[in-house]
């Protein structure tokens, strides 16, 4: 760990965070890498963490658990978390500086992404798309 926390060092990193939108092999392949080597800490929505079935061995110390709409801040970063279900029932975007979107597998720039396999994702899909639409237009 001492090693990987140097090569950050050499990089001006101070803190390593994780924010997870939601907990897709796509999304999650190499956090256990990243856990095991650097000195991080995992954000994720406490309903995604609830229902996320193979996760990894964390202490919970190391896990930030948000509720919809919470903020986050760090020096100059302010991250707002709203819970966007739909293609997960957990799943999450984060606004940046009420400036930037990062919507995960939630919207793309053709379209939304893919409904989950679960009941109502798709209306919960659509009501998660209303709520990004109230967002500022020039995101
Ligand atoms: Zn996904």
């Amino acid at each position: 760990m001492e090693q990987s926390n140097s090569f950050l060092q050499n990089y001006g990193v101070k803190r390593l965070n994780i924010f997870l939108t939601h907990s897709h092999h796509d999304h999650i392949d190499g956090i256990t890498f990243l856990l095991n080597h650097f000195q991080c800490q995992l954000y994720v929505s406490a309903l995604e963490w609830s229902i996320w079935s193979h996760k990894p061995d964390l202490v919970e110390q190391n896990v930030t658990k948000f509720k919809h709409a919470q903020v986050l801040k760090f020096d100059d970063v302010r991250l707002k978390c709203l819970l966007t279900p739909g293609h997960t029932q957990g799943s999450s975007c984060f606004m940046v500086n009420d400036r930037y979107l990062l919507s995960g597998d939630t919207l793309f720039i053709e379209g939304c992404g893919l409904c989950g396999d679960y009941p109502q994702s798709d209306g919960e899909m659509f009501t998660s798309l209303q709520q990004i639409k109230t967002l500022a237009d020039d995101l």
